[in-house]
C-alpha cells in the first residue's frame, strides 16, 4: 500500500488528488550525492 500525502492539507491519502491538488510521495527519493565522494580518491602513502 502506497500512502500519498496531500500537498495542501498534509493529510495522508490513497488518492492521487486531494483538496483539488495533486498528492505527493511523503518520502521523496534522495538525490545521489555519493558521486561526489566517489571521485574522491584515497591515496595510500607509504612513508619512509
Ligand atoms: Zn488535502
Amino acid at each position: 500500500m502506497r500512502l500519498r500525502r496531500c500537498t495542501a492539507c498534509g493529510a495522508y491519502t490513497l488518492s492521487e488528488t486531494h483538496c483539488s491538488v495533486g498528492s505527493a510521495n511523503p518520502h521523496p527519493p534522495r538525490y545521489s550525492a555519493e558521486d561526489k565522494y566517489a571521485s574522491y580518491r584515497r591515496k595510500a602513502r607509504h612513508g619512509g
